[in-house]
């Protein structure tokens, strides 16, 4: 039992490889050169091709297919029921997904199947190897060090930058896994996708945001920081209490039950840092932080701070951003 193998997610409607799937495979490339193995990448679904293709341009030994009309749609036990003959036969040590709901959905029954559980939600791995997972809501961070093989584990959305994954100096080979698979084994009928509403933000993919706090004070204030945004080509997100008061929509909140974000940028204003919100931003390759209180804890994990009074310091950025743009 060698190597590592990641499961990709993809949406059947686009045929794209999620943002989060790119993430797991930089953690599994990550993975594979501290156990000294080599990584590969498994795809369910059918009319998958270009996917592989896409999945064969990476840093890979392999990028096994795992094809059938039962897996043209999504379902919990198609998914099992293929996954536990590809790891049957492909016997990889270590096997990553991305940390999303349809994971959450299958991947505990299917490690069940291989007296294993999943280790989930990991944001990061150590030298051993060791999963790191954070618990009571990211109070304490817990190391796990599986026991056995095969091992399970699901990669925290924006822990892994997919900018860090590796394409390949020749494509990797793709190898087709014959599935065997009943109608009469799938136990559920899987309705209409669910279709996000066209306004639905997707922070996750935005490379810039600007992330508004109570700092702002009111809801007439929101406007300041929506200018900066404009001007900078961000998004505008924040934290939980401005989407509680309805001052923005919960789409745009940041945090441990927001949506987790990895922009370049992450411009945090009027913010404290609670643990809360700080699980969901710390994948930002840069934090700039503006905040009136020298001691908040932001400034912990800001590459640059301003101590300062917003209602002095955004009009005045946004109007230096706007004029350079001139
Ligand atoms: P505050 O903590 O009130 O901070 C406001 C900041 O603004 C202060 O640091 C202050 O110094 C600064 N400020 C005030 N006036 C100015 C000014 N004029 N100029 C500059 N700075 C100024 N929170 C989230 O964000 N996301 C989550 O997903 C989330 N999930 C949670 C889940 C649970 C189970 C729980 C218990 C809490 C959760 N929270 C979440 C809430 C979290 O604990 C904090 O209460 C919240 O993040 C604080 O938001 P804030 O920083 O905007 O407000």
């Amino acid at each position: 039992m060698s190597g590592v193998l990641v499961v990709v997610e993809h949406k059947n409607g686009n045929g794209a490889l999620t943002r989060v799937s790119l993430e797991a495979l930089a953690a599994g490339q990550a993975l594979a050169k501290q156990v000294g193995a080599e990584c590969s990448a498994a795809v369910l679904g059918e009319g998958i091709a270009s996917l592989a293709a896409e999945l064969s341009s990476k840093q890979l030994a392999k990028v096994y297919t795992l094809e059938h009309p039962l897996l043209a749609q999504y379902t919990a036990d198609g998914y099992v029921h293929a996954l536990q003959q590809a790891v049957a036969k492909i016997n990889p040590a270590y096997i990553l997904f991305p940390h999303t709901y349809q994971v959450r959905d299958f991947a505990p029954a299917l490690a069940t199947r291989f007296q294993q559980v999943l280790i989930s939600d990991v944001i990061a791995i150590h030298d051993g190897p060791t999963f790191v997972r954070q618990l009571f809501q990211g109070k304490l961070n817990a190391d796990y060090r599986p026991a056995a093989t095969p091992c399970f584990v699901s990669v925290q959305a924006g822990a892994f930058r997919a900018d860090s994954l590796e394409a390949a100096a020749t494509p990797a080979s793709i190898e087709a896994v014959a599935v065997e698979l009943a109608a009469e084994q799938i136990r559920t009928r899987p309705s209409a996708p669910f279709r996000e509403s066209a306004h639905t933000i997707d922070l996750a993919a935005a490379q810039v945001i600007v992330s508004v706090g109570r700092g702002i004070r009111e809801q007439e204030n929101i406007p300041l920081v929506q200018a900066l945004a404009e001007a900078l080509g961000a998004e505008l997100a924040a934290s939980r209490p401005i989407c509680d008061a309805g001052w923005l929509p919960m789409e745009r909140q940041v945090g441990s039950s927001g949506q987790t974000v990895s922009p370049k940028l992450y411009l945090a204003v009027g913010i404290s840092g609670a643990i809360q919100h700080l699980v969901g931003m710390k994948g930002s390759k840069a934090v700039i932080a503006i905040n009136k209180d020298e001691s908040a804890p932001i400034f912990e994990v800001a590459d640059y701070g301003v101590a300062g009074d917003l209602f002095e310091i955004v009009p005045a950025l946004t109007k230096a951003i706007q004029a350079a743009k001139r």
